[in-house]
């Protein structure tokens, strides 16, 4: 394919409410910490479903920056591909948390070219124990996907509560059909 190519006409986006451990895509993407050795909310729960593989695998990577992502296999899970990126602790918004949240999306759908997964289905990345308000998080989320270069296809933002879900729903209300 001719590098103009990728992301020419983008990825068709979508939002739907549930677990994102049980998506069928071909990567999931986990709301770590820097260590990638595991923690709560959705990455106990990726860890937890994926098996002990994944962290033994995580223990072989060194960590990750915020704002940066790696990659690896989704063992137990359906997912093919776990793609682990940090968000940033929203601190009021003065240190760089929309870059770096923006970072995360970027570095994401970067690692899911590298491996051709055409499907990626993302958590709110940040918006649980980081603290980053949900509506300002979500459209870092969707301003992002929407402007990166990829050769995604799909990407599924998976929300966990009911005002996440509407948060998508009111910013993926006006795309074009
Ligand atoms: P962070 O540390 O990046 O804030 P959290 O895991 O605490 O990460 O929360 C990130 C988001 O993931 C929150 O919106 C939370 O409600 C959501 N979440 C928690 N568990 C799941 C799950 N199983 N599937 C999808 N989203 C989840």
């Amino acid at each position: 394919m001719a590098a103009g190519d990728a992301g020419r006409s983008g990825p068709r986006l979508e939002a739907a409410l549930g677990d994102i451990t049980i998506e069928p895509v071909d990567a999931i993407v986990n709301a770590a910490n820097s260590s990638l050795l595991g923690g709560g909310g959705v990455d106990g729960a990726i860890h937890r479903a994926a098996g002990p593989e994944l962290l033994a695998r995580c223990r072989t990577l060194g960590g990750c920056d915020t704002g940066d992502a790696r990659i690896t296999p989704g063992f137990r899970l359906q997912a093919r591909w776990v793609i682990h990126t940090v968000g940033p602790v929203w601190h009021g918004g003065t240190r760089g948390e929309p870059d770096l949240l923006e970072s995360c999306y970027r570095s994401s759908l970067a690692r899911a070219d590298e491996v051709g997964a055409e499907s990626v289905a993302f958590p709110a990345i940040s918006t649980g124990v980081y603290g980053y308000p949900t509506e300002p998080a979500a459209a870092v989320a969707v301003s992002t996907v929407r402007s990166t270069p990829t050769k995604v296809r799909l990407v599924r933002f998976v929300c966990f509560n009911a005002e996440t879900f509407d948060a998508y729903r009111a910013l993926l209300g006006s795309q074009p059909l």
